[in-house]
């Protein structure tokens, strides 16, 4: 573990360096204030520190506090290190931000305690930390192909109608639905149908735009949410998303599957009482007939294409 020793005194710098090395921390020092504070505000910051009280320019208080004060992802351990042994000090040091304190001249079997403890915490934070965000991606992305699932992309679709409806900005939405996918399952069986959903998702995040969003909506239905969408970009990403998915078979375990995908397009310029639904209900429309029009085709929901 990597820990920050800030002290302006060279011989008691590297004094704990020796000891902190020998029970296997790895040393990063900083010889004033403004240097820890630089080396703590780091995206590689070390997660533990000892910071002197008294350097000249920024004192180990005032350190804490910026440090606490920004919005860091990680936590870092403070201990402050005082030859103060006056109470109110401590109280504002503590007040501060700072985790604990030693008093100086350090007595080396109890800085090794409290590190120990220092150290505990950061582990259980990291846990915490990674929990979380396990946490956060089992509620945001679909398990099988690791794209939004439904309710994140519905989210996002009801935020870019309202991000155009307040700029009067044009939003387009793409449903895309694999052909005869039953059939893959039957003839290949499941594991191989996952294998080619997993596939298929992965080659239209590869044709969108960075801000375009693609989510799974049903079983083997996508929807893709492109915003400032032209009618005829939004039918140039779907026959491109189209094409890359019947240009190659897809490698499975059973062997190699050739599918197909239908899908319905719409723009629409945002107005305040566009309605999700009327929208959904639209391109679902638009869908329906590329099926029934003979699949592995796109279809317009918009009139000026059409006609
Ligand atoms: P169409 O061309 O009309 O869309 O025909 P289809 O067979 O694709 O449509 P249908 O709705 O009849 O069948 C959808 C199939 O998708 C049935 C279901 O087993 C399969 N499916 C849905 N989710 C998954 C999944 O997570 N994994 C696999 N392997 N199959 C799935
Ligand atoms: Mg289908
Ligand atoms: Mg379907």
């Amino acid at each position: 573990m990597r820990i920050l020793v800030a002290d302006d005194m060279p011989l008691d710098r590297s004094m704990l360096r020796l000891s902190l090395e020998k029970w296997d921390y790895e040393v990063v020092e900083a010889e004033n204030g403004s240097e820890a504070l630089e080396i703590l505000t780091r995206d590689d910051a070390p997660s533990l520190a000892i910071l002197d009280w008294m350097m000249p320019g920024i004192s180990g208080p005032d350190i804490c506090q910026e440090i606490r004060y920004g919005n860091r992802s990680r936590y870092t351990y403070i201990l402050l290190l005082t030859s103060k042994d006056d109470t109110d000090d401590l109280i504002e040091g503590m007040q501060s931000g700072a985790d604990d304190y030693i008093v100086k001249p350090v007595n080396l079997h109890e800085l090794q305690v409290r590190l120990r403890a220092g150290k505990r915490i950061i582990e259980l934070q990291d846990e915490l930390i990674a929990t979380r965000e396990e946490l956060r991606v089992q509620a945001t992305r679909d398990f099988l192909t690791g794209i939004w699932n439904r309710g994140v992309i519905t989210e996002r679709l009801n935020e870019e109608i309202n991000r155009a409806a307040r700029a009067n900005g044009s939003l387009g939405i793409i449903m895309c639905d694999i052909d005869h996918f039953k059939e893959v399952n039957d003839t290949h069986g499941h594991p191989a149908g996952d294998s080619v959903l997993i596939e298929i998702a992965l080659r239209m995040q590869a044709n969108l735009r960075a801000y375009d969003a693609l989510g799974r909506f049903g079983g083997e239905e996508f929807l893709i949410v492109a915003p400032d969408a032209s009618t005829e970009g939004i039918v140039a990403l779907a026959e491109r998303i189209r094409s890359a998915i019947e240009k190659k078979p897809i490698e499975t375990s059973s062997g190699p599957i050739s599918v197909t995908v239908s899908l319905g397009t719409i723009v629409r310029i945002m107005e305040q009482n566009t309605s999700l639904k009327g929208l959904i209900d639209e391109v679902d429309r638009a869908l329906y007939r590329a099926k029934e029009s003979g699949r592995n085709r796109v279809e317009s929901a918009d009139a000026v294409l059409r006609g």
